[in-house]
């Protein structure tokens, strides 16, 4: 049976698609109309991607997934990203890059993919409710930073004291005393980079010894702004009058005594977990379920037509410009494969 339905597009712009229901798919709407370029995500790697696969003419669809404009939406100051001598609101960058991507003709869909399938000439992706059809796909699904999950912390997460990111945000914190929560390799780098700016970094662990490697517990245990508060979890982040951060209480997890460490920042160390479960058994995860581009590229994948860019498939350098890097890499990628092959 054939219905008419309304689709989001760029612009403001309507555009009508017909709706297929199939024995398969009777939950779904099925969009048969053949997409050129669906992109997953609208961090900075999607948008970049869809700025150049517009550009390119390719009027990719973008599905937005549950969180519009990604994790940079989240920091009130980005100093960092190339181009803003001033720095910029990192809400307010995402929402330039979007209106620049749909200036050339992206399409935006709030939608979150659950399932996709690959193993056809048609690539199909699955949402609760629809199922999209695509000649290429580029995955750009972001990773989500690991919180601890106690008070104080996502009301001051972000501009407020709280961060996970000391390459994006340790400059904030110069001449001040932060805390770093964590104890494997990343929390080190984060510790150590911050001593170039704080005055003291005290390092929350909750075991007696780090998990990091060798060379990184010699480098943190031996750097004389670093203390390692040992048997230790966070039980709260404070706050000031003003709603920002100004220490964390602590519980020790052997004595079971509580006491008050006062800190400017808060660094959360503990990991990112990458959105990649969609794509799990379809293509390769490493084993923290990183996506694995192909051999010999970062934005490649096994399957032709498959291009994978951003922090869910980067686990190193986890930064805007990188992100948005290697959406740029796979919209050209894509590009000149669907030049050659689509
Ligand atoms: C607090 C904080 C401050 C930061 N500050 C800086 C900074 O100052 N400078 C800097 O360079 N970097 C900073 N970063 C890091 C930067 O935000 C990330 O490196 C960058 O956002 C990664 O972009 P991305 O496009 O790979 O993914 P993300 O920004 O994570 O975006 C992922 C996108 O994918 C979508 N998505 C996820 N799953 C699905 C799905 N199944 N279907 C459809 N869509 C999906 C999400 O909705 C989202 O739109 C900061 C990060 C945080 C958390």
């Amino acid at each position: 049976m054939e219905k008419s339905v309304a689709f989001v597009v760029g612009l403001g712009m309507f555009r009508q698609i017909t709706k297929l229901a199939s024995q398969d798919f009777k939950r779904h709407r099925i969009y048969n109309l053949m997409e050129n370029v669906i992109i997953l995500g609208t961090g900075c790697a999607g948008f970049t991607a869809a700025i150049y696969t517009a550009r390119a003419n390719l009027q990719p669809l973008v599905l937005e997934g549950d969180m519009p404009g990604g994790q940079l939406t989240t920091t009130s100051e980005v100093e960092n990203f190339p181009g803003f001598p001033e720095g910029v609101d990192g809400y307010a960058l995402m929402e330039d890059l979007r209106k620049q991507a749909a200036r050339f003709g992206a399409r935006y869909a709030n939608d979150f993919i659950e399932r996709v399938e690959f193993d056809g000439e048609v690539k199909r992706l699955h949402s609760a409710q629809n199922v999209y059809e695509a000649k290429s796909v580029i995955i750009s699904t972001g990773a989500s930073p690991r919180l601890l999950g106690i008070p104080g912390e996502r009301e001051m997460f972000g501009g407020k004291g709280v961060t996970t990111c000391a390459t994006c945000d340790g400059a904030f914190y110069r001449d001040m005393e932060v805390v770093v929560v964590g104890g494997g390799d990343s929390a080190c780098e984060e510790a150590l980079f911050l001593t170039r700016f704080c005055t003291k970094v005290s390092l929350i662990h909750r075991r007696d010894e780090l998990r990091a490697s060798r060379i990184m517990v010699e480098r943190t245990l031996g750097h004389e702004k670093i203390e390692v508060v040992w048997n230790t979890v966070v039980e709260e982040v404070l706050a000031d009058e003003d709603g920002l951060a100004r220490g964390i209480r602590i519980l020790n997890r052997e004595t079971g005594d509580t006491e008050e460490i006062a800190c400017k920042g808060v660094f959360v160390a503990i990991g990112h977990v990458p959105n990649t479960k969609p794509f799990e058994g379809v293509l390769e995860l490493d084993e923290n379920g990183y996506l694995s581009p192909a051999v010999g590229s970062m934005v490649k994948t096994s399957i032709a037509g498959v291009y994978v860019a951003g922090d869910c498939a980067d686990h190193v350098y986890r930064q805007a410009i990188t992100a948005a890097g290697m959406g740029c890499q796979a919209a050209i990628e894509c590009e000149r494969w669907l030049a050659e092959e689509g």
